[in-house]
């Protein structure tokens, strides 16, 4: 019998399994706690449970780690970049992010992404699967072990489309704030989506606390289904409904991200045009200098963001402009993951 992924259990889930086991239900709380508190992950370890039930836990459960493959440390601003390997042989990236208030981590939620952006890094390696619950979890412990950091901040904004992984997305989050685990407060969750429009409903009806944030990167449907693929699916108009109604239903703010590509976005009229598509809509704006990516030519002019801005503002926008982190060590999204499986296919599958 195939063992249950221990870590990708919400505490209902666990009670349920424990109480059909013969098990008193509160048990699952000290598992609970074993896992996600005091993150041991050795059942032989957990010495306030019967040896009856640790035996259980072993002939029935399983913890499927990660392991470092590759960490980059920026030498500019101590970002760190790990590749991660996970149980069956596939490769993630985490970036854990240093700030003034604290450190933040990016997390994958898919093996690849199926989206195709075509300045985004993560698309040109191919979707391979999502990611389990404890997959993406294990991101955050695995990182805090090595680092010996602990995060203050979570943002969806790794490899892969978290809203294309849906149901593991919202379980992930489910555990990672339960007050009887990590209690991580989602108000310092962001997740970040190229906008699949029907998701956005959904996610508005769970009322999370998280900050939703939206990557826009073009104010006409032309140029956004020239650069996001998805916007032909869901159009700019749809996007902004589908905004407009999770703003109303959760009452929390919108972050718009938009990343200055010169000559594809970044125009007057570029910025005249969003101005008008947000205007009365609760947002604030997230301007974006464009990672290189080795494969595509985009790029960012050196006064292109500022001026960007600074148009935004005159039509009552205000945006901030992201700090680039760990430019050194190619900190965007999906590069790594794309090198080593790149080296991979060419060493016939071999291990890289
Ligand atoms: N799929 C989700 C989350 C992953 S990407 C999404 O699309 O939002 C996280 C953010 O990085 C998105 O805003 C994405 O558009 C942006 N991004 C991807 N590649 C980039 C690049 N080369 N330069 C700047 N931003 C990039």
């Amino acid at each position: 019998m195939e063992k249950t992924d221990i870590m990708s259990l919400d505490l209902p889930e666990l009670e349920a399994r424990l109480e059909a086991a013969g098990e008193k239900k509160f048990r699952a709380k000290q598992i609970y706690k074993w896992l996600h508190v005091k993150r041991i992950f050795d059942f032989d370890k957990m010495t306030d449970l019967s040896v009856q039930l640790r035996e259980h836990l072993k002939d029935n459960f399983c913890v499927n780690g990660l392991f470092v493959q590759k960490k980059l440390e920026s030498s500019i601003d101590n970002t760190v970049k790990y590749l991660y390997r996970l149980s069956d042989g596939n490769y993630v990236e985490t970036v854990l992010m240093e700030y003034s208030y604290g450190h933040s981590i990016c997390v994958s939620t898919q093996v690849g992404c199926k989206m195709g952006c075509r300045f985004c890094a993560s698309a040109i390696a191919g979707f391979v699967r999502s990611l389990e619950p404890s997959e993406i979890l294990m991101q955050i412990y695995e990182t805090e072990r090595n680092s010996g950091v602990k995060v203050s901040g979570v943002v969806l904004m790794g490899i892969g489309e978290p809203l294309d992984n849906f149901d593991n997305v919202v379980k992930f989050l489910r555990i990672l704030s339960d007050s009887s685990g990590n209690n991580f407060s989602l108000r310092h969750v962001s997740l970040s989506t190229c906008g699949i429009v029907p998701r956005i409903y959904d996610l508005a009806e769970l009322k999370l606390q998280l900050t939703l944030c939206i990557s826009l990167h073009a104010s006409d449907n032309e140029a956004r289904s020239e650069i996001m693929p998805v916007n032909r699916a869901y159009n700019i108009q749809e996007l902004l409904g589908a905004c407009r109604h999770y703003i109303d239903r959760t009452g929390r703010r919108i972050t718009f991200e938009y990343a200055v590509i010169s000559g594809v976005n970044s125009s007057d009229k570029d910025a005249d045009r969003l101005s008008d598509l947000l205007r009365g809509i609760n947002c604030h704006v997230n301007l974006i200098p464009v990672n290189k990516v080795r494969e595509r030519d985009y790029h960012t002019a050196s006064s292109a963001v500022a001026d960007f801005a600074k148009r935004l503002g005159k039509r009552g926008i205000n945006a901030t402009v992201r700090r680039t982190l760990g430019s050194d060590i190619e900190a965007a999204c999906g590069q790594l993951r794309r090198d080593a499986a790149k080296r991979e296919t060419e060493n016939g599958g071999a291990d890289a």
